[in-house]
């Protein structure tokens, strides 16, 4: 929005509040008594949207609301638990509450009465909703986004190793998928009001831009959060590095990273998600949520693997605010111990545990500790 056009919003808005409030004070009160005198009403033009209408009284008994309307002035109320959504007959804009004003289509009068386009009725729908969730006055996690690392063409790290006499690759690709369809599951079961998604559930390679659609997809009214879980195994030359690290990015690289457009370390098919979308609001958050996982991990793998612990780069990165986000190297498939852990599904059951008992601690923590609406 332009400054001119913001401008011109403004004075809209503070025209129709200034006409709203005394016509819904009357007509809210005086409906339906006599009929008093009154401006003209705006004349509604016949709008193309129109033709697939919503009638006013339709709407708000659909949202349990309460519905006024007088003809006379044109004007009309919808309200429900003490959200106010104030319109008028004819008139592009809606205020809600007194204090918030946005563009709908006209509504328009007729024989069936008031009616609302589709997309006004969707919009007005919303932001009831909105305002529900936000007087529910809690900050939650809405989503859960697990991205198995590589897939398909991409193997991701190959480690070579011996079991039982028998040479076997064990493969990044494999091992972070196996991890995050059991860390999936256990998230579905535990949060059945939570969207859980992945961005790959067998041997494919989802592209930057699928995954971006995927984490685009989902819709977050402004209380909610979404977390971004990416697992990965590791790989080294030294053969006896092992294991596990979880990873954050450290906001002071994010500027370097998107100004010189560098190409990443071991994330890099991750680092460019969205990298456009930097804020640094909820760097503590995803801080927090790998301290949570680290300990998850320390708990069910600490004993055969080892604690690398919480590091910070610059090539992974948030989507936006409201996505704490990190990556997880579950393991290295170059050291012949770990690697062949990481080719046993208890073993990767007890990492998927890990993470997983970590993600629950910090949904926990979230929605209590943000718990407070924004300001
Ligand atoms: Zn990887």
């Amino acid at each position: 929005m332009t400054m001119a056009m913001r401008l011109r919003a403004l004075a809209a808005c503070a025209v129709l509040a200034l006409a709203l409030s005394p016509a819904i004070a009357e007509s809210a009160e005086a409906l339906p008594g006599p009929v008093k005198a009154a401006p003209p009403a705006p004349v509604a033009k016949p709008s193309a949207a129109a033709t697939a209408a919503t009638p006013a009284a339709l709407l708000a008994s659909h949202l349990k609301a309460r519905f006024s309307y007088d003809p006379l002035t044109g004007y009309g109320l919808i309200e429900k638990s003490g959200e106010r959504l104030c319109f008028a007959l004819g008139v592009p804009w809606a205020l809600f509450n007194w204090e918030a004003c946005f563009p709908i289509d006209p509504p328009a009068g007729g024989e069936g009465g008031l009616s609302f386009s589709r997309e006004a009725a969707a919009r007005i729908e919303k932001s009831f909703a909105e305002a529900d969730s936000l007087a529910r006055s809690h900050f939650s996690i809405a989503a859960i986004l697990i991205d198995p690392g590589h897939g398909g063409k991409d193997p991701g790290a190959i480690g070579e190793q011996t079991v039982a006499g028998k040479k076997i690759r064990v493969v990044e690709k494999e091992v972070t998928l196996e991890i995050s369809r059991k860390l999936f599951s256990a998230l579905k079961a535990k949060f059945p009001d939570k969207q859980i998604l992945i961005t790959r559930e067998g041997d494919s390679y989802p592209t930057l831009e699928d995954r971006v659609e995927i984490a685009n997809s989902v819709e977050l009214a402004s209380n909610e959060a979404i977390i971004y879980i990416s697992i990965h195994a590791n790989s080294s030359f030294n053969k006896n590095a092992k294991g596990f690290e979880v990873w954050y990015l450290n906001p002071e690289y994010r500027r370097t990273l998107v100004d010189s457009g560098k190409p990443g370390g071991p994330g890099h098919e991750i680092a460019p998600i969205l990298n456009a979308m930097l804020e640094e609001e909820f760097t503590t958050e995803s801080i927090i949520l790998a301290r949570n996982i680290m300990t998850g991990l320390q708990a069910t793998v600490g004993a055969d693997s080892q604690n690398r612990g919480i590091r910070a780069d610059e090539w992974f990165v948030v989507r936006n605010a409201r996505m704490p986000s990190v990556l997880i190297e579950a393991g290295f498939v170059t050291n012949s111990e770990e690697g062949r852990l990481l080719t046993h599904d208890d073993y990767l059951a007890r990492v998927a545990d890990g993470v997983y008992n970590g993600i629950v601690d910090f949904v926990g923590y979230f929605e209590s500790m943000r718990g407070a609406p924004s300001p």
